[in-house]
């Protein structure tokens, strides 16, 4: 080990501990569904979580409802995510609301049903294992690098996909990202299950479900109500507030609390986790204090870790823009769909920017790769898209949706030892459609 003033050089043996036809870092919407695909196509697979548990957002966060699968009920996220939310719904952990598609679940069965489809796909999981760097030669990935109890711990593969929400993996190789442009980052949110809540009264009742389209379902009644006390009672900044169903009865997840962080500074995302924290209990006292719906209300969870809507997004060989995404432009290489509003919250303050579509939107393949990084696909959250068409794509079926694209590229170009830039797109999107996506 070497130290100057500012820096360490450490030099360490670390194991070559398992080699894979496709390693999935992250294991969210994006990456359960792109293991489970990869898998399914017969590639010998990792996924990559630190986490002990499986679902991302949804999971860690609490983020509900999955949205949209469908738009104005026309299914336009299919294969393995519709397969994932039927079992789901079987498990009695998930109940589909019509006509948008947003699904309200119970996170603890959510949980429990991806790692049964995961561990079913024969997907090797490692759990608890935190990505902190890559082994990558001229845009080439050979292994990813792991920290567990075990240590410091290689995994190889033939290709990579980075669904780790932030793009850590395509940071880690040097992959240049979207500009931000001064632009704020959204707000990051701490979802809170509050138990005790007047399920029955109309307001939470019409509040909790989210089915009508061309509406923000957020409570407006009790938006207006926190609006006007807000000086007098000192309310932080919210949004919302959304309430869902987690198909308890008693019980909703809550969507209010907000603060500006850049959740890839360690610092800053401390100051932020720490904040929300903080906000969570207020916002509950508040709702309890000043709302009959919540009088015997209290904080029955609060999410594993703050809610992150915006960080790294790679630029990819196409960066979707949203005059393409609006229009529904199809491309020539269409792998998935999205139907979300595009959706910008403000980092500061109450307010949301919500664009409804006139049609559902359609995502490139080549919105998952980079130009100069032959065995690397991104999926979820951190794909080339602009601002605008990034804060539609972002929701969770549509993670799903780039997820299972990325899966089954991912092990067909693997199998056929072929950079992904030069992946066969017809036969790429034939499967797709074998497999339920709707393009
Ligand atoms: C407050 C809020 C409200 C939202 N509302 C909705 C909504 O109503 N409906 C909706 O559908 N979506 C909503 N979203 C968006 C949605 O939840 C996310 O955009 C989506 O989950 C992204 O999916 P992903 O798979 O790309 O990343 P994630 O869900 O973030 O999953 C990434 C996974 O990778 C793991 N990971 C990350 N880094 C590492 C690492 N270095 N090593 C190992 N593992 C790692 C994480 O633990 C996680 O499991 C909301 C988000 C927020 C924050």
């Amino acid at each position: 080990m070497k130290m100057t003033a500012q820096k360490l050089t450490i030099e360490k043996e670390v194991p070559v501990v398992g080699e894979y036809d496709v390693v999935v870092c992250g294991g969210g919407p994006a990456g359960f569904v792109a293991a489970i695909a990869a898998a399914r196509e017969g590639a010998k697979t990792a996924l990559i979580e630190q986490y002990g548990f499986l679902g991302g957002m949804a999971t860690t966060g609490l983020v509900a409802p999955l949205s949209v699968f469908t738009y104005n009920n026309e299914k336009v996220i299919g294969g393995i995510p519709w397969e994932f939310i039927e079992r789901l719904e079987s498990m009695g952990g998930g109940y589909i609301e019509k006509p948008l598609g947003n699904v309200a679940f119970d996170p603890e069965l959510y949980k429990l049903c991806v790692q049964r489809m995961v561990l079913e796909a024969g997907v090797a999981l490692y759990m608890h294992s935190y990505l902190s760097g890559c082994v990558c030669e001229n845009g080439t990935i050979r292994q990813v690098i792991i920290e567990n109890k075990n240590g410091s711990e290689a995994i190889a593969g033939k290709t990579f996909i980075d669904c780790t929400g932030d793009g850590d993996l395509a940071h880690f190789a040097g992959v240049p990202m979207q500009p931000q442009n001064g632009a704020p980052l959204q707000p990051a949110s701490t979802y809170f299950i509050l138990a005790g809540v007047d399920t029955e009264s109309p307001i939470i009742k019409e509040a909790m479900h989210h089915n009508k389209q061309g509406v923000n379902c957020h409570c407006l009644p009790i938006r207006e109500k926190l609006l006007a006390m807000a000086d007098k009672l000192d309310i932080p900044d919210f949004g919302g507030p959304w309430f869902c169903t987690t198909l308890h009865d008693g019980c909703v997840a809550v969507n209010m609390t907000r603060t500006a962080a850049n959740a890839c500074d360690n610092r800053d995302f401390t100051g932020a986790e720490c904040r929300l924290r903080e906000d969570v209990f207020r916002m509950a006292k508040i709702l309890r204090d000043n709302f009959e719906e919540f009088r015997n209300s209290y904080v029955a969870a609060v999410s594993t870790q703050a809610g992150v809507r915006e960080t790294r997004r790679i630029k990819g060989v196409h960066t979707i823009t949203a005059d393409e995404y609006v229009n529904a432009h199809r491309y020539d290489d269409s792998i998935s769909r999205g139907a979300h509003p595009i959706d910008i919250h403000s980092s500061k303050g109450a307010t949301q920017e919500a664009t409804f579509l006139k049609q559902a939107a359609y995502v490139p393949y080549r919105a998952l790769i980079a130009a100069d990084y032959p065995n690397l696909l991104v999926a979820g959250r951190c794909l080339s898209a602009d601002r605008r068409a990034f804060a539609s794509l972002r929701v969770q079926a549509s993670c799903m949706g780039t997820g299972q694209a990325a899966g089954v590229a991912a092990a067909q170009c693997a199998k056929a030892d072929t950079a992904v830039q030069n992946a066969d797109i017809t036969r790429l999107v034939a499967r797709l459609r074998e497999m339920g996506a709707m393009l």
